[in-house]
């Protein structure tokens, strides 16, 4: 039976930096990965969602210098972005907080990202395992604590301390967590995936050359039913963009009036797939083309030019370190579908996750992420909270009247001035909704209510 100081389960960005901090801070890591086939990489690995965008202070958050973050990856630096509802635009240059990254941002090959991690991790002296999936943990608190890892080759692993950072279907988490929780409190209750994940849906595709923006990223919003659900066209490299779309599962069709939504059809008997909310909205926007102006790049993105990826909408969790465990990243509902962050969050919790662990202070790990990322999520949860039941007009009462407040988090007298009284009470109501996760109001589940610690 193998024995090492920290075992992580997942080995995407935030189990990665967590083996690689632990490593470097040296304790003896293992990051199990299972492991997923990309059309786009030789061998299977982590499960690299691929619609990579980092803002510029997103690359402070990570704890990573501009110029560190090797040139390959960064496909394509971005000028800004466009927010465009039903009929009114919001467009910025600008993500109006301070950053050291000398541009709007850049959009990213995720899977590469991944590999730089890793080969950092591995460099660090870190053991990363591809194809091992961790089917079970226990956890012996008799002498402080021990956890035991079971593979599904049925090969044990017992470790000290745990990283959970299984990224938002939280095969794992949940289970283990859940070891420390009362039954009618459970982990299991406040991140269920299939109630707090969105499906994530997306196409590689050619884009016509005098249509394509390649250092913009494109929103739509108001255009198609359910809470933070939205389309998205990301810039690549070349003429490359991921077109994409995020909305919460299992909506049904009799909830929505499909005369308000644009891309709904009277015709349509369920939520169209993704596939048919893409085709909608190419032909949408870009009357002028066929479908086939756009054609699939077959040879990137998981299968076929496409892939489909769960992802966390929700709140964060604090971990239960007197057991010896944090949670990072997209397990601990960390990572959010209103903006599709979640890459800065899992690689700073990460680090921060494999530092604590190695150094023997795990128990400061819930203090040093608040304190960390705090604003960022208190700032995401309040918008996430504050367009809950916006209806396509919403959206453009909201683009039209300002363009300091959606998506940036700042704004000042002048622009309440410009925006008008619509501007204001938008300012008014975003201050209200802020003042309920005031503090670390916006944590969901505390290390106190794991009532069997
Ligand atoms: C379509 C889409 C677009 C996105 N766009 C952006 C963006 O533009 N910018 C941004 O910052 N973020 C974006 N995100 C969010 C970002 O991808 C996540 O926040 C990030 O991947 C979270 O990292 P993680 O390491 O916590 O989890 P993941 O990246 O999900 O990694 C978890 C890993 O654990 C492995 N695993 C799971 N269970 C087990 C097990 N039992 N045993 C072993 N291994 C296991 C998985 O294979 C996976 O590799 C996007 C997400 C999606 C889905």
């Amino acid at each position: 039976m193998e024995r090492v100081d920290i075992a992580v389960v997942g080995g995407g960005p935030a189990g990665t930096c967590a083996g690689w901090k632990a490593a470097e801070h040296g304790a003896s890591a293992l990051v199990l990965e299972k492991g997923v086939p990309r059309a786009d990489r030789d061998e299977p690995g982590p499960d690299s969602t691929d619609a990579a965008g980092i803002l510029d202070y997103w690359v402070d958050l990570m704890e990573f210098e501009p110029d560190e973050i090797p040139e390959e990856i960064i496909l394509r630096n971005l000028d800004g972005a466009d927010f465009i509802g039903p009929s009114e635009t919001l467009s910025i240059d600008e993500t109006g907080i301070d950053a050291s990254y000398p541009h709007f941002g850049f959009a990213f090959d995720r899977a590469a990202f991944d590999d730089w991690l890793r080969e950092r991790a591995e460099a660090a002296g870190a053991t990363y395992r591809v194809g091992d999936t961790v089917v079970g943990v226990e956890t012996d608190r008799s002498d402080g604590h021990t956890h035991t890892l079971t593979l599904s080759n049925g090969e044990e692993i017992v470790s000290d301390y745990l990283v959970l950072a299984d990224g938002p279907q939280r095969t794992v988490t949940n289970e283990t967590l859940d070891q420390f929780t009362a039954p009618d409190r459970t982990i299991a209750d406040v991140l269920d995936p299939s109630r707090v994940n969105h499906i994530a849906y997306q196409e590689h595709r050619e884009i016509p050359a005098d249509i394509y923006e390649p250092h913009r990223l494109k929103f739509w919003w108001g255009i198609m039913p359910g809470h933070t659900a939205y389309p998205w066209v990301f810039p690549n490299d070349g003429r490359v963009a991921r077109v994409g779309l995020t909305m919460p599962i299992g909506l049904d069709i009799d909830d929505y009036d499909p005369k308000q939504w644009a891309l709904l059809s009277e015709d349509d008997e369920q939520i169209p797939r993704g596939t048919e909310y893409i085709e909608r909205l190419l032909k949408r926007e870009y009357p002028e083309y066929d479908l086939e102006d756009f054609p699939l790049v077959e040879d990137r993105g998981k299968r076929g030019g496409t892939e489909t990826y769960a992802i966390s909408s929700t709140r964060p969790i604090e971990s239960p370190t007197a057991a010896g465990i944090a949670v990072v990243g997209g397990a601990m509902g960390g990572t959010s579908a209103f903006h599709e962050g979640g890459d800065h969050v899992a690689v700073r919790t990460g680090k921060l996750a494999g530092k604590l662990a190695a150094t023997g202070e795990l128990d400061r790990y819930n203090e040093a992420w608040k304190d960390a990322l705090g604003t960022e999520f208190r700032r995401n949860v309040t918008m996430a909270k504050l367009v809950e039941d916006y209806g396509p007009s919403d959206w453009d009462r909201t683009f039209g009247a300002t363009e300091k407040l959606v998506n940036r988090g700042a704004y000042n007298v002048t622009s309440m001035l410009r925006s008008g009284l619509t501007g204001v009470r938008l300012v008014r109501q975003y201050k209200q909704t802020k003042r309920q996760f005031e503090g670390d109001n916006y944590v969901q589940f505390r290390e106190s209510d794991y009532q069997r610690l």
